[in-house]
C-alpha cells in the first residue's frame, strides 16, 4: 500500500490494508471473535436481522464460529434449532426465563440437577413463579400434579446423583395431555445414550460442559428444539438478557465433538466394569447404575437406551460413620475430589442426602447408608480397580 497520507503508526495497524487469501481450509474452523462487526455500508447495518443466520450484527449474536457450534449441537440432539448459553445451568435458567411468567409453576423431579432447583426456589420465587417438586418415577402422580398454573415440566433421565431412571415417554405424554411444555435435561445422556426428542419432549437443554466439551476446561450449556416458534421465544429472552459463549470455548467444544460417541462409550464401559465389580464388595449395599440389573429404572433405561454415561453412585453400608466415609475418599488416589464429569480425569463426591433431598431421601429403599458418586475419566479400568480396592480395604477393615 502506498501512504499517500502519512498517518499514525496506531492507526496503521487498526486500519492495515493486508488481506490473507480468502478459501483457506481446514478440517478444523477458525475462530472468530467479536464484539463489533463491520457493515460495509449504512444500508448493510439498517437491512441486518440477528433473528436469520445469514450474517452478523453483533458478536453477541454470533459469529461463524458459534453457528457452527449452534448448527453441530442441534444435530447432536436430533433438533432444529440451539441457542448457547455461558454453562449447563445459564441454559436451565434461560429455560424458565423464556417459558415463565409472573403466577406460573413449574414441576421439577425431585431428584433434578440440584443447582436447578435452587435456582426455582431463589430466583424464581421472587418472580412470582412457584414451583413443586414430583416423584419422577410416579407417571400418575405427575399427572395428578399438574394444575392450571403449571407451565413447564423440567424432566432429568436418569437423575442428578441417585440415577433413578424414570419412564420419559409416560412423563412427557402426561404434561401434553393437558398441554404443559416440557424441558428434559439430556446432560447425562449427551445425544447419545438415546434420541431425547422421540419421547415427545419440546426442549432438549444440555450442559455442553460434560460430554461435549470432554476436556474439564469449557463451561458451557444448549438449549435445542424443533419448533421454529419456541426457538424464537427463546432466542428473543437469550438476546435480551445478553447470553453469549466465547469464540475459543465454542472452538473448544467444536473440537472435542468428534470424538464425543468414542469418549462416551469408553467411558460407560469404564463405568460398567466397575460398578459390577463393586457391587460384588461387601462394603456396599447397593450400585446405583442405570444399565445394571435391579437398579431404579432399569427397565426403562433398557427401554430407552442403547448406552449410558460414565457415571454411577454406590450406597456404603449404613453400619459406616461419615467419618469412615470420607477417610474412604481421602484415600483414593486415582479418583479425585470434584466436581463435574466426562473429563479426562476419574472424579469422585461424597453427598449427604439428608441435606440435598431433604430427610425423606433416606425412607426410600434404595437411598439407604452413605451414597458416593464416581464419574470415570480415561485411566485404565485395572488401575481404577486397584484404587478402589486399597481405598476400601484402608476405610473399612475390621479394626
Ligand atoms: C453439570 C450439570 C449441569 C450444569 O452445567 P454447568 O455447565 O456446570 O452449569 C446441569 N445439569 C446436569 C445434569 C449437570 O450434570
Amino acid at each position: 500500500m502506498t501512504r499517500t497520507m502519512a498517518r499514525d503508526i496506531t492507526t496503521e495497524l487498526i486500519h492495515h490494508a493486508y488481506q490473507p487469501p480468502a478459501g483457506f481450509e481446514a478440517p478444523q474452523p477458525a475462530v472468530h471473535k467479536a464484539s463489533t462487526i463491520l457493515f460495509k455500508d449504512v444500508a448493510a447495518l439498517r437491512a441486518r436481522d440477528w433473528r436469520e443466520k445469514t450474517g452478523y450484527t453483533y458478536g453477541l449474536h454470533g459469529t461463524p464460529t458459534t453457528f457452527l457450534l449452534e448448527e453441530r449441537i442441534a444435530t447432536l440432539e436430533g433438533g432444529n434449532f440451539c441457542a448457547l448459553a455461558p454453562s449447563g445451568l445459564a441454559a436451565v435458567a434461560l429455560v424458565d426465563q423464556a417459558l415463565l411468567s409472573q403466577g406460573d409453576e413449574v414441576l421439577l423431579p425431585e431428584n433434578a440437577y440440584g443447582p436447578g432447583i435452587a435456582l426455582a426456589r431463589g430466583e424464581l420465587a421472587r418472580w412470582g413463579i412457584t414451583h413443586r417438586l414430583y416423584d419422577p418415577m410416579d407417571v400418575a402422580g405427575l399427572a395428578a400434579m399438574i394444575g392450571p398454573a403449571t407451565r413447564l415440566v423440567w424432566l432429568e433421565a436418569p437423575g442428578s446423583v441417585t440415577m433413578e431412571f424414570p419412564d420419559l415417554h409416560g412423563l412427557v405424554a402426561a404434561a401434553k395431555a393437558r398441554g404443559v411444555a416440557t424441558a428434559l435435561d439430556n446432560t447425562w445422556g449427551a445425544g447419545i445414550a438415546f434420541r431425547a426428542f422421540d419421547s415427545g419432549v419440546d426442549i432438549v437443554m444440555q450442559a455442553l460442559t460434560k460430554f461435549p466439551s470432554g476436556g474439564g476446561d469449557v463451561l458451557m450449556g444448549s438449549v435445542v428444539t424443533r419448533d421454529a416458534a419456541l426457538h424464537e421465544r427463546i432466542k428473543l429472552t437469550h438476546m435480551r438478557l445478553g447470553l453469549g459463549v466465547s469464540g475459543n470455548d465454542a472452538e473448544l467444544v467444536l473440537r472435542s465433538l468428534a470424538t464425543i460417541s468414542l469418549r462416551y462409550a469408553a467411558q460407560d464401559q469404564a463405568a460398567r466394569a466397575l460398578a459390577q465389580w463393586l457391587a460384588t464388595r461387601p462394603e456396599i449395599t447397593r450400585v446405583l447404575h442405570p444399565a445394571l440389573e435391579g437398579a431404579p429404572g432399569h427397565a426403562h433405561w433398557r427401554a430407552t437406551c442403547t448406552a449410558a454415561a460414565g457415571l454411577f453412585s454406590v450406597m456404603l453400608d449404613a453400619r459406616y460413620s461419615d467419618a469412615q466415609v470420607d477417610a474412604f475418599v481421602d484415600a483414593l488416589r486415582l479418583f479425585r475430589i470434584g466436581y463435574s464429569w466426562a473429563g479426562p480425569v476419574s472424579l469422585v463426591v461424597p453427598y449427604d442426602l439428608a441435606e440435598m433431598r431433604g430427610p425423606g431421601a433416606r425412607q426410600r429403599e434404595h437411598l439407604r447408608g452413605h451414597l458416593v458418586r464416581f464419574s470415570l475419566g480415561f485411566e485404565a479400568v485395572p488401575d481404577l480397580q486397584a484404587d478402589l480396592a486399597q481405598a476400601l480395604e484402608r476405610a473399612f477393615k475390621a479394626a
